[in-house]
């Protein structure tokens, strides 16, 4: 044995643009620079060809895709930590590799970008095995991610309103503070698993004074605690049009915040707005590089090379990326959508 560890034999690829041998990890042909992505449904890296009609839309050329559209996952885009595609009918803005990730680490301490690239090439390798050898990939438990965040919010609950108690016996009439208030009702987003795994957490913590309810996504059914059955409020509900609104704003509120903080200045708007570049170099540029982080890591040189752009215009464009560069990034739990710093 010649080595402890054993790594399954990877299959090489050809470039469908002009034939070079890619490798899984490749973002781009090294010989003509095309952007490629791997492409779960059919296990293969191929090239893809960008769809006129949408920024974020792209075709495989291979006859077995159909003409099917695909997405980049999303920490393809705006991380540059993956290289696989999202089917485009796809809800997940993760491919089939990243949604499985339970919590990004803190990309403004330095090396954690590369740790995390490292990280998901392994775990891409590891899934294309099992699908090359038709295994089964569960789909994430998201139960232990609940418990975390319903304990780590009743904890500091449980926790001030004990101090109030003793604040109140040491000082009568003195204002509680936040969090020493529960909530009226607890809704998770989540049928029985969650809700029991809230449950365990309110349990655990002896706060009986909570109503605590789930709302299962596909057929809007309520799940309470202790009921084997959910509870199926009509359509036409107006506590089910309320609960509904709960959740898909928390669902906003979580991705938009996720999505503003990790990508400001990295998506194809920080383009808008400088002179000469319109949407067809712009769609030459992204060819190109893929994303704008790309383009901004890129030289001059590389920008004035892509067709249509020149010397002025690359300058114009090196010099605006480089203004807008964004700030640091905190950590996610793309469970939870809980925003960990
Ligand atoms: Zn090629
Ligand atoms: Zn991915």
């Amino acid at each position: 044995m010649s080595s402890d560890v054993f790594v399954a034999p990877m299959k090489v690829f050809h470039c469908d643009h002009c034939g070079s041998l890619v490798f899984f990890e490749n973002t781009h042909c090294v010989s003509c620079g095309h952007l490629l992505a791997f492409l779960p449904d059919l296990l293969v890296l191929g090239s893809l060809d960008p769809v006129e009609t949408s920024d974020l839309l792209w075709r495989s050329p291979l006859p077995a895709a159909a003409g099917r559209t695909y997405r980049l996952c999303a920490n393809y885009r705006d991380a540059q930590v993956c290289n696989w595609s999202v089917d485009a009918d796809d809800d997940n803005p993760l491919c089939r590799s990243c949604r499985l990730t339970r919590v990004i680490p803190d990309q403004g301490v330095e090396g954690n970008q590369l740790a995390w690239y490292r990280l998901e090439v392994a775990k891409r390798r590891l899934l294309y095995t099992l699908l090359s050898l038709h295994l089964p990939i569960e789909g994430q438990d998201d139960t232990a991610a609940m418990y975390e965040v319903v304990h780590r919010r009743f904890l500091r609950y449980a926790d001030e309103r004990a101090r109030g108690a003793a604040q109140e016996e040491a000082e009568p009439g003195t204002e509680r503070r936040r969090f020493a208030y529960p909530p009226n009702l607890v809704v998770v987003d989540g049928g029985l698993p969650q809700v029991n795994a809230a449950k365990s957490v309110l349990d655990e913590l002896g706060i009986e004074d909570v109503s605590l309810v789930g709302l299962a996504k596909r057929l809007e059914e309520v799940w309470v605690p202790g009921q084997n059955f959910p509870l199926i409020l009509p359509r036409t509900s107006e506590g089910l049009y309320l609960l509904q609104r709960v959740r898909d704003e928390a669902h906003r509120f979580a991705i938009t915040f996720h999505r503003q903080r990790r990508s400001k200045a990295m998506t194809t708007s920080d383009l808008d707005g400088i002179p000469g570049l319109g949407e067809v170099r712009r769609k030459a540029l992204l060819r190109v590089f893929g994303s704008v982080k790309r383009l901004r890591a890129a030289s001059v040189e590389e920008i004035a090379a892509v067709q249509g752009i020149g010397p002025v215009l690359a300058d114009t464009i090196a010099t605006r990326l480089a203004r807008d560069s964004s700030a640091a990034v905190p950590a996610v739990n793309v469970t939870t959508g809980e925003v960990l710093d």
